[in-house]
């Protein structure tokens, strides 16, 4: 068993088990990575990322984008979206998070790119693989949801690099479409 030993990670900030829900025991193993281990009980649980979705919405050429009202990032920046739900394809749960979000019905979206981030909320961090998509809407949002957004703003996509973004992944996701568009 002492190798089991060796490769307990002292509890850190980083865990999401103090200890193993099915039997309680301390030394439960984690590889620093997503796998968790009882040598006990065999209780095992992988951390995967979750499928986040993100649009890069344009109206008349310029990039719509939210200032979150609550945490993580709040007051600050980002792509609307959120998480893709079980049993969802990415377009649908991006479809249903713009809906919900801002009142807008997408009918069409257009694949452009993927990056990892993280989302720690509340006490847990939540690996993620955002995938990003490119919108073009035709009416901007008279409402959107108050409980997760202060303000929607258009600005032009080049200048987007200056402003302070709540998730890197939705900036470089930006600042990839500006180049390969040559819209700087
Ligand atoms: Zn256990």
């Amino acid at each position: 068993m002492d190798i089991y030993i060796l490769n307990v990670i002292p509890y850190n900030e980083t865990m999401i088990f103090s200890h193993c829900p099915t039997c309680t025991l301390k030394t439960l193993e984690y590889d620093d990575i997503k796998r968790y281990y009882c040598p006990e009980c065999d209780f095992t649980y992988y951390h995967n990322p979750a499928a986040a979705v993100a649009g890069i919405i344009l109206f008349n050429n310029k990039l719509l984008l939210i200032k979150r009202a609550k945490d993580p990032g709040k007051g600050k920046l980002d792509l609307p979206g959120g998480f893709v739900d079980p049993g969802e394809s990415a377009e649908d749960g991006l479809k249903r998070e713009i809906h919900e979000e801002l009142g807008i019905h997408v009918t069409s979206c257009k694949y452009f790119m993927s990056l990892p981030n993280t989302y720690d909320y509340k006490g847990i961090i939540y690996p993620t693989c955002d995938l990003i998509f490119e919108i073009t809407i035709e009416t901007f949002p008279g409402e959107w949801e108050k409980d997760e957004i202060e303000d929607v703003i258009l600005v032009h996509p080049a200048s987007a690099a200056a402003l302070e973004f709540a998730f890197p992944s939705g900036k470089a996701a930006i600042g990839s479409f500006v180049k390969q568009r040559n819209l700087s």
